[in-house]
Protein backbone atom coordinates (compact mmCIF):
# COMPACT_ATOMS: atom_id res chain seq x y z
CA UNK A 1 0.00 0.00 0.00
CA UNK A 2 1.26 3.70 -1.08
CA UNK A 3 2.30 5.42 2.21
CA UNK A 4 -0.26 8.47 1.50
CA UNK A 5 -2.99 5.47 1.37
CA UNK A 6 -1.39 3.88 4.41
CA UNK A 7 -4.59 4.73 7.62
CA UNK A 8 -2.44 4.58 10.44
CA UNK A 9 -0.16 6.55 12.30
CA UNK A 10 1.89 4.13 14.91
CA UNK A 11 2.48 4.83 17.67
CA UNK A 12 6.38 6.20 19.06
CA UNK A 13 7.28 4.87 15.07
CA UNK A 14 8.48 7.61 12.65
CA UNK A 15 6.47 6.89 9.79
CA UNK A 16 8.48 7.71 7.33
CA UNK A 17 11.02 5.53 8.70
CA UNK A 18 7.98 2.84 9.00
CA UNK A 19 7.61 3.08 5.56
CA UNK A 20 10.75 2.62 4.25
CA UNK A 21 11.35 -0.74 6.02
CA UNK A 22 10.35 -3.85 5.47
CA UNK A 23 6.45 -4.64 6.65
CA UNK A 24 5.77 -6.90 9.17
CA UNK A 25 2.03 -7.82 9.24
CA UNK A 26 1.41 -9.85 12.01
CA UNK A 27 -1.69 -12.22 11.26
CA UNK A 28 -1.85 -14.26 14.45
CA UNK A 29 0.46 -16.07 17.13
CA UNK A 30 0.93 -18.94 18.72
CA UNK A 31 3.07 -19.57 22.18
CA UNK A 32 6.01 -17.56 21.93
CA UNK A 33 5.81 -16.62 18.45
CA UNK A 34 4.17 -14.17 15.95
CA UNK A 35 2.88 -15.27 12.88
CA UNK A 36 3.04 -13.36 9.52
CA UNK A 37 0.27 -12.89 6.72
CA UNK A 38 3.20 -14.64 4.71
CA UNK A 39 2.92 -17.51 7.44
CA UNK A 40 6.64 -16.55 8.45
CA UNK A 41 7.33 -17.06 12.53
CA UNK A 42 9.06 -14.55 15.10
CA UNK A 43 10.19 -15.17 18.00
CA UNK A 44 8.22 -12.27 20.14
CA UNK A 45 11.62 -11.76 21.88
CA UNK A 46 9.86 -8.86 23.52
CA UNK A 47 6.48 -10.60 24.93
CA UNK A 48 4.45 -7.97 22.66
CA UNK A 49 5.71 -5.47 24.34
CA UNK A 50 6.62 -6.58 27.79
CA UNK A 51 3.30 -8.15 28.22
CA UNK A 52 2.75 -11.38 27.26
CA UNK A 53 3.52 -13.95 30.19
CA UNK A 54 2.19 -17.53 29.21
CA UNK A 55 2.69 -17.46 25.18
CA UNK A 56 -0.24 -16.32 22.68
CA UNK A 57 -3.32 -18.27 22.33
CA UNK A 58 -3.02 -20.29 25.01
CA UNK A 59 -6.07 -22.35 25.71
CA UNK A 60 -6.86 -21.91 29.35
CA UNK A 61 -6.68 -17.69 28.46
CA UNK A 62 -8.76 -18.00 25.32
CA UNK A 63 -11.67 -20.03 26.67
CA UNK A 64 -11.89 -17.61 29.67
CA UNK A 65 -12.30 -14.71 27.23
CA UNK A 66 -14.89 -16.60 25.14
CA UNK A 67 -16.85 -17.59 28.20
CA UNK A 68 -17.22 -13.87 29.49
CA UNK A 69 -17.91 -12.88 26.15
CA UNK A 70 -20.58 -14.59 26.07
CA UNK A 71 -22.04 -13.67 29.28
CA UNK A 72 -21.54 -9.91 30.43
CA UNK A 73 -19.26 -7.69 27.81
CA UNK A 74 -19.22 -4.44 29.56
CA UNK A 75 -20.24 -3.39 32.86
CA UNK A 76 -18.94 -0.13 34.93
CA UNK A 77 -17.53 0.02 37.96
CA UNK A 78 -18.91 3.31 38.80
CA UNK A 79 -20.95 3.12 42.09
CA UNK A 80 -22.25 -0.68 40.58
CA UNK A 81 -19.90 -3.80 40.53
CA UNK A 82 -19.53 -6.78 38.66
CA UNK A 83 -18.00 -10.30 39.79
CA UNK A 84 -14.87 -10.85 37.16
CA UNK A 85 -13.87 -7.32 38.98
CA UNK A 86 -14.31 -8.76 42.58
CA UNK A 87 -13.19 -11.95 41.99
CA UNK A 88 -9.75 -10.15 40.55
CA UNK A 89 -9.48 -8.23 43.27
CA UNK A 90 -9.47 -10.93 45.48
CA UNK A 91 -6.85 -12.62 43.73
CA UNK A 92 -4.67 -10.01 42.95
CA UNK A 93 -4.41 -8.90 46.85
CA UNK A 94 -3.92 -12.49 47.63
CA UNK A 95 -0.09 -11.87 45.69
CA UNK A 96 0.26 -8.75 47.48
CA UNK A 97 0.78 -9.03 51.06
CA UNK A 98 -0.10 -5.73 53.20
CA UNK A 99 -2.10 -4.48 50.07
CA UNK A 100 -6.12 -4.21 51.10
CA UNK A 101 -7.81 -2.75 47.71
CA UNK A 102 -7.70 -2.46 44.14
CA UNK A 103 -8.88 0.28 42.07
CA UNK A 104 -8.65 -0.63 37.74
CA UNK A 105 -8.11 1.58 34.77
CA UNK A 106 -7.42 0.54 30.95
CA UNK A 107 -3.47 0.89 30.97
CA UNK A 108 -0.33 1.78 32.73
CA UNK A 109 0.06 5.61 32.02
CA UNK A 110 -3.66 5.54 33.58
CA UNK A 111 -2.61 4.12 36.60
CA UNK A 112 0.07 5.77 37.29
CA UNK A 113 -1.81 8.77 37.02
CA UNK A 114 -4.48 7.44 39.48
CA UNK A 115 -1.51 6.42 41.82
CA UNK A 116 0.06 10.29 41.58
CA UNK A 117 -3.86 11.16 42.48
CA UNK A 118 -4.15 9.36 45.26
CA UNK A 119 -0.79 10.24 46.73
CA UNK A 120 -1.34 14.29 46.64
CA UNK A 121 -4.90 13.93 47.97
CA UNK A 122 -4.46 11.66 50.57
CA UNK A 123 -1.87 14.76 52.11
CA UNK A 124 -5.11 16.66 51.26
CA UNK A 125 -7.39 14.67 52.93
CA UNK A 126 -4.91 14.43 56.38
CA UNK A 127 -4.48 17.99 56.22
CA UNK A 128 -1.23 18.43 54.58
CA UNK A 129 -2.26 19.95 51.43
CA UNK A 130 1.60 21.38 51.11
CA UNK A 131 2.62 17.52 50.79
CA UNK A 132 2.19 18.00 46.43
CA UNK A 133 5.45 17.55 45.50
CA UNK A 134 6.27 14.10 43.62
CA UNK A 135 10.26 12.80 43.84
CA UNK A 136 11.72 10.63 41.33
CA UNK A 137 14.88 9.49 39.97
CA UNK A 138 16.62 10.49 36.80
CA UNK A 139 15.46 8.58 33.88
CA UNK A 140 12.24 7.27 34.86
CA UNK A 141 9.83 5.79 32.47
CA UNK A 142 6.13 5.66 33.52
CA UNK A 143 3.87 6.39 30.43
CA UNK A 144 2.81 8.55 28.07
CA UNK A 145 0.00 10.61 29.69
CA UNK A 146 0.91 14.03 30.71
CA UNK A 147 1.07 13.05 34.46
CA UNK A 148 3.16 10.12 33.62
CA UNK A 149 5.30 12.51 31.25
CA UNK A 150 5.55 14.86 34.47
CA UNK A 151 6.99 12.41 36.40
CA UNK A 152 9.46 10.66 33.66
CA UNK A 153 12.87 11.33 32.58
CA UNK A 154 14.33 14.36 30.90
CA UNK A 155 14.93 13.93 26.92
CA UNK A 156 12.68 13.49 23.94
CA UNK A 157 9.93 11.36 25.56
CA UNK A 158 9.65 14.96 27.87
CA UNK A 159 11.17 18.02 26.80
CA UNK A 160 9.07 19.38 24.18
CA UNK A 161 5.76 19.22 26.41
CA UNK A 162 7.44 21.08 28.93
CA UNK A 163 4.68 23.67 28.82
CA UNK A 164 2.10 21.37 29.54
CA UNK A 165 3.99 19.36 32.75
CA UNK A 166 4.86 20.06 36.29
CA UNK A 167 7.99 19.48 37.76
CA UNK A 168 8.89 16.64 40.09
CA UNK A 169 12.09 16.80 42.55
CA UNK A 170 14.91 14.57 40.99
CA UNK A 171 17.29 12.54 42.56
CA UNK A 172 20.45 10.07 41.47
CA UNK A 173 19.00 6.42 39.78
CA UNK A 174 21.06 3.58 39.86
CA UNK A 175 22.68 3.60 36.35
CA UNK A 176 26.09 1.65 37.40
CA UNK A 177 27.44 1.44 33.94
CA UNK A 178 27.43 5.62 33.56
CA UNK A 179 27.18 6.85 37.16
CA UNK A 180 30.63 8.96 37.75
CA UNK A 181 30.98 7.89 41.47
CA UNK A 182 30.32 3.80 40.67
CA UNK A 183 31.43 2.79 37.26
CA UNK A 184 35.01 2.64 38.38
CA UNK A 185 34.33 1.23 41.85
CA UNK A 186 33.88 -2.93 42.27
CA UNK A 187 30.67 -2.35 44.20
CA UNK A 188 28.02 -0.29 44.14
CA UNK A 189 28.90 3.37 45.87
CA UNK A 190 24.95 4.00 46.84
CA UNK A 191 25.74 7.82 45.70
CA UNK A 192 22.20 7.37 44.14
CA UNK A 193 20.68 6.30 47.77
CA UNK A 194 22.14 9.43 49.31
CA UNK A 195 21.24 11.95 47.05
CA UNK A 196 17.69 10.22 47.96
CA UNK A 197 18.30 10.72 51.61
CA UNK A 198 19.62 14.33 50.63
CA UNK A 199 16.40 15.24 49.28
CA UNK A 200 14.08 13.82 52.22
CA UNK A 201 15.75 15.62 54.77
CA UNK A 202 15.80 19.05 52.63
CA UNK A 203 12.45 18.82 51.54
CA UNK A 204 10.02 16.16 52.66
CA UNK A 205 7.75 18.18 54.23
CA UNK A 206 6.72 18.93 50.59
CA UNK A 207 6.92 15.74 48.94
CA UNK A 208 3.96 13.56 49.04
CA UNK A 209 5.57 10.36 47.26
CA UNK A 210 8.92 8.87 45.70
CA UNK A 211 7.74 7.08 43.08
CA UNK A 212 9.99 4.04 41.13
CA UNK A 213 10.29 1.61 39.28
CA UNK A 214 11.15 -0.95 41.32
CA UNK A 215 14.60 -2.76 40.56
CA UNK A 216 14.50 -2.23 36.98
CA UNK A 217 14.07 1.47 34.92
CA UNK A 218 12.84 -0.29 31.90
CA UNK A 219 12.67 2.43 29.54
CA UNK A 220 15.47 4.05 30.56
CA UNK A 221 17.44 0.79 28.74
CA UNK A 222 17.02 -1.88 30.76
CA UNK A 223 18.43 -0.73 34.15
CA UNK A 224 19.20 -2.79 36.80
CA UNK A 225 19.36 -1.90 40.48
CA UNK A 226 21.59 -3.34 43.10
CA UNK A 227 19.97 -6.06 45.88
CA UNK A 228 18.76 -3.49 48.56
CA UNK A 229 17.76 -0.64 46.52
CA UNK A 230 13.95 -1.17 47.12
CA UNK A 231 14.30 -1.59 50.62
CA UNK A 232 16.86 0.77 50.97
CA UNK A 233 14.37 3.24 49.31
CA UNK A 234 11.40 1.91 51.23
CA UNK A 235 13.46 2.71 54.81
CA UNK A 236 14.17 6.45 53.76
CA UNK A 237 10.12 6.56 52.79
CA UNK A 238 9.88 5.26 55.99
CA UNK A 239 12.51 7.98 58.12
CA UNK A 240 10.35 11.02 56.42
CA UNK A 241 6.62 9.46 56.44
CA UNK A 242 6.75 9.96 53.01
CA UNK A 243 4.58 7.59 50.37
CA UNK A 244 6.27 5.18 48.38
CA UNK A 245 4.57 3.96 44.80
CA UNK A 246 6.02 1.44 43.33
CA UNK A 247 5.27 1.54 39.05
CA UNK A 248 5.57 -2.53 38.58
CA UNK A 249 3.86 -2.17 35.27
CA UNK A 250 7.12 -3.75 33.23
CA UNK A 251 8.45 -5.56 36.27
CA UNK A 252 4.98 -7.19 37.24
CA UNK A 253 3.91 -10.92 36.76
CA UNK A 254 6.99 -12.19 37.18
CA UNK A 255 9.72 -10.99 34.30
CA UNK A 256 12.05 -10.32 37.32
CA UNK A 257 11.87 -13.92 38.45
CA UNK A 258 9.42 -12.94 41.45
CA UNK A 259 6.00 -12.70 41.30
CA UNK A 260 6.47 -8.69 41.82
CA UNK A 261 9.98 -6.54 41.57
CA UNK A 262 9.52 -5.78 45.31
CA UNK A 263 8.67 -9.17 46.81
CA UNK A 264 12.66 -9.65 45.57
CA UNK A 265 13.52 -7.17 48.91
CA UNK A 266 9.75 -8.18 50.87
CA UNK A 267 8.82 -4.62 50.31
CA UNK A 268 5.56 -3.14 50.50
CA UNK A 269 5.02 -0.32 48.81
CA UNK A 270 2.38 2.18 49.80
CA UNK A 271 0.93 2.19 46.10
CA UNK A 272 1.43 -0.19 43.49
CA UNK A 273 1.00 0.07 40.23
CA UNK A 274 0.11 -2.67 37.70
CA UNK A 275 -0.22 -3.23 34.22
CA UNK A 276 0.88 -5.04 31.15
CA UNK A 277 1.09 -8.54 32.23
CA UNK A 278 -1.77 -8.56 34.15
CA UNK A 279 -4.25 -10.05 31.90
CA UNK A 280 -1.38 -12.11 30.32
CA UNK A 281 -0.69 -9.72 27.79
CA UNK A 282 -4.03 -10.17 26.37
CA UNK A 283 -6.48 -7.35 27.08
CA UNK A 284 -5.94 -3.76 28.65
CA UNK A 285 -6.14 -3.56 32.15
CA UNK A 286 -4.68 -2.19 34.92
CA UNK A 287 -4.74 -1.38 38.55
CA UNK A 288 -3.20 0.92 41.30
CA UNK A 289 -2.85 -1.35 44.57
CA UNK A 290 -2.94 0.35 48.15
CA UNK A 291 -2.30 -0.62 51.62
CA UNK A 292 -5.23 0.15 54.13
CA UNK A 293 -3.28 3.58 54.81
CA UNK A 294 -3.81 5.02 51.57
CA UNK A 295 -7.31 3.60 51.00
CA UNK A 296 -8.64 4.95 54.81
CA UNK A 297 -7.58 8.07 54.16
CA UNK A 298 -10.09 9.15 51.73
CA UNK A 299 -13.10 6.81 53.28
CA UNK A 300 -15.67 8.55 55.09
CA UNK A 301 -17.56 12.04 53.86
CA UNK A 302 -18.33 12.67 50.01
CA UNK A 303 -15.70 15.10 49.41
CA UNK A 304 -13.23 12.84 50.59
CA UNK A 305 -13.38 10.42 47.60
CA UNK A 306 -10.79 9.92 44.41
CA UNK A 307 -11.98 12.13 42.11
CA UNK A 308 -11.04 9.61 39.12
CA UNK A 309 -12.31 6.62 37.05
CA UNK A 310 -12.31 5.45 33.44
CA UNK A 311 -15.03 4.20 31.19
CA UNK A 312 -13.76 1.08 30.96
CA UNK A 313 -11.85 0.21 34.11
CA UNK A 314 -12.48 -3.13 35.02
CA UNK A 315 -13.61 -4.33 31.89
CA UNK A 316 -15.14 -8.13 32.69
CA UNK A 317 -13.61 -9.56 30.16
CA UNK A 318 -10.58 -8.27 30.68
CA UNK A 319 -10.97 -9.40 34.37
CA UNK A 320 -11.81 -12.72 32.97
CA UNK A 321 -7.94 -13.16 31.22
CA UNK A 322 -6.76 -11.59 34.54
CA UNK A 323 -8.17 -14.51 36.36
CA UNK A 324 -7.64 -17.03 33.70
CA UNK A 325 -3.96 -15.92 33.96
CA UNK A 326 -3.25 -16.66 37.77
CA UNK A 327 -4.93 -19.84 37.00
CA UNK A 328 -1.88 -20.62 35.46
CA UNK A 329 0.66 -19.16 37.76
CA UNK A 330 -0.68 -20.95 40.83
CA UNK A 331 -1.47 -24.40 38.78
CA UNK A 332 1.93 -24.62 37.28
CA UNK A 333 5.77 -23.78 38.20
CA UNK A 334 5.74 -20.85 35.76
CA UNK A 335 8.28 -18.46 37.91
CA UNK A 336 10.37 -21.74 39.20
CA UNK A 337 10.57 -21.97 35.28
CA UNK A 338 10.85 -18.21 34.06
CA UNK A 339 13.65 -18.02 37.02
CA UNK A 340 15.82 -21.81 35.21
CA UNK A 341 14.88 -20.22 31.79
CA UNK A 342 17.05 -16.71 32.89
CA UNK A 343 19.78 -18.78 34.31
CA UNK A 344 19.93 -20.21 30.60
CA UNK A 345 20.13 -17.10 29.06
CA UNK A 346 22.64 -15.49 31.09
CA UNK A 347 24.68 -18.36 30.34
CA UNK A 348 24.00 -17.73 26.44
CA UNK A 349 24.46 -14.62 26.54
CA UNK A 350 27.50 -14.46 28.85
CA UNK A 351 28.95 -17.31 26.08
CA UNK A 352 27.49 -15.97 22.89
CA UNK A 353 26.89 -11.79 23.20
CA UNK A 354 29.30 -10.74 26.10
CA UNK A 355 32.37 -10.84 23.83
CA UNK A 356 31.11 -8.96 20.90
CA UNK A 357 33.12 -5.46 19.96
CA UNK A 358 30.49 -3.42 20.48
CA UNK A 359 28.47 -4.74 23.50
CA UNK A 360 29.44 -2.62 26.63
CA UNK A 361 27.31 -3.80 28.52
CA UNK A 362 24.62 -6.45 29.65
CA UNK A 363 22.08 -6.04 31.93
CA UNK A 364 19.78 -8.74 33.35
CA UNK A 365 16.96 -9.10 35.76
CA UNK A 366 15.11 -12.58 35.36
CA UNK A 367 13.69 -12.34 31.66
CA UNK A 368 14.43 -8.46 31.75
CA UNK A 369 17.73 -7.60 29.57
CA UNK A 370 19.06 -4.75 28.24
CA UNK A 371 22.37 -5.14 25.83
CA UNK A 372 24.05 -1.58 25.64
CA UNK A 373 25.76 -1.08 22.32
CA UNK A 374 29.36 0.86 22.57
CA UNK A 375 31.75 2.43 19.99
CA UNK A 376 34.48 2.06 22.81
CA UNK A 377 34.57 -0.66 25.27
CA UNK A 378 37.58 1.13 27.13
CA UNK A 379 35.93 4.04 27.39
CA UNK A 380 32.21 3.50 26.68
CA UNK A 381 31.75 6.26 24.58
CA UNK A 382 28.63 5.24 22.02
CA UNK A 383 28.43 4.16 18.95
CA UNK A 384 27.82 7.61 16.39
CA UNK A 385 23.91 8.21 16.37
CA UNK A 386 23.52 8.23 12.72
CA UNK A 387 24.77 4.19 13.37
CA UNK A 388 20.93 3.87 14.28
CA UNK A 389 23.16 0.23 15.59
CA UNK A 390 20.28 -0.35 17.85
CA UNK A 391 17.88 -0.24 15.03
CA UNK A 392 20.11 -2.44 12.66
CA UNK A 393 20.57 -5.29 14.95
CA UNK A 394 16.55 -5.68 15.50
CA UNK A 395 15.51 -5.37 11.99
CA UNK A 396 18.58 -7.95 10.80
CA UNK A 397 17.25 -10.26 13.75
CA UNK A 398 13.76 -10.45 11.62
CA UNK A 399 15.53 -12.68 8.95
CA UNK A 400 16.45 -15.04 11.40
CA UNK A 401 13.00 -15.43 12.76
CA UNK A 402 13.28 -12.73 15.91
CA UNK A 403 11.38 -9.99 16.84
CA UNK A 404 12.69 -7.41 18.91
CA UNK A 405 13.01 -3.46 19.22
CA UNK A 406 15.74 -1.59 20.65
CA UNK A 407 15.69 1.73 23.10
CA UNK A 408 18.29 3.35 21.56
CA UNK A 409 21.81 1.25 21.45
CA UNK A 410 20.15 -1.08 24.07
CA UNK A 411 18.87 -4.03 22.41
CA UNK A 412 15.74 -5.17 24.21
CA UNK A 413 15.07 -8.52 25.23
CA UNK A 414 12.66 -10.03 27.28
CA UNK A 415 10.66 -12.98 26.25
CA UNK A 416 7.55 -14.40 27.63
CA UNK A 417 7.79 -16.16 30.52
CA UNK A 418 6.67 -19.31 28.79
CA UNK A 419 9.94 -18.79 26.35
CA UNK A 420 11.62 -22.22 25.64
CA UNK A 421 15.26 -23.69 25.81
CA UNK A 422 16.04 -23.89 22.11
CA UNK A 423 14.24 -20.46 21.54
CA UNK A 424 16.41 -18.33 23.68
CA UNK A 425 19.35 -20.39 21.72
CA UNK A 426 17.62 -18.68 18.77
CA UNK A 427 16.84 -15.23 20.19
CA UNK A 428 20.86 -14.98 21.10
CA UNK A 429 22.01 -16.05 17.87
CA UNK A 430 19.80 -14.18 15.81
CA UNK A 431 21.34 -10.90 17.90
CA UNK A 432 24.84 -11.92 17.45
CA UNK A 433 23.70 -12.15 13.16
CA UNK A 434 22.67 -8.58 14.09
CA UNK A 435 25.34 -7.59 15.95
CA UNK A 436 27.88 -8.77 12.76
CA UNK A 437 25.77 -6.06 10.65
CA UNK A 438 26.48 -3.28 12.53
CA UNK A 439 29.15 -1.29 10.60
CA UNK A 440 32.48 -0.83 12.43
CA UNK A 441 33.66 2.73 13.03
N1 LIG B 1 5.15 2.31 33.65
C1 LIG B 1 6.19 1.59 33.20
C2 LIG B 1 7.29 1.23 34.16
C3 LIG B 1 6.25 1.17 31.87
O1 LIG B 1 7.31 0.48 31.43
C4 LIG B 1 5.17 1.50 31.02
C5 LIG B 1 5.12 1.08 29.56
N2 LIG B 1 6.25 0.59 29.00
C6 LIG B 1 4.12 2.26 31.53
C7 LIG B 1 4.13 2.64 32.86
C8 LIG B 1 2.97 2.68 30.66
O2 LIG B 1 2.12 1.64 30.38
P1 LIG B 1 1.06 1.78 29.18
O3 LIG B 1 1.86 1.75 27.92
O4 LIG B 1 0.17 0.60 29.33
O5 LIG B 1 0.35 3.07 29.38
Amino acid sequence: MSSDRYPLWHPFTQMARFHREPQLVVARAEGNRLIDTEGREYIDGVASLWANVHGHSNSHIVAAIQAQTAKLQHSTLLGITHEPAIELGRRLLAHLPGRSHVFFSENGASAVEVALKMAVQYWSNRGQPERNRIAVPEMAYHGDTIGAVSVGGEGPFRDVYGPLLFEPLRFNNAYRYRCDNCATETSCTDTCLQSLGALLEARSKEIAAVIIEPRVQGAAGMIVAPEGHIAAIRALCDKFDVLLIADEVATGFGKTGAMFACDLEGVIPDITVLGKGITGGYLPLSATVTTEKVYQAFHGEEGLKLFHGHTYAGNPICCAAAIASFDIFESEQVLVRARERSELLATLLADLVADHPIVGDIRQQGLMIGIELVGDRETRAPLPAEIEAGWQVCIAARDRGVFIRPLGDVIVLMPPLSIEEDELTQICEAVVYGLNRVPSV
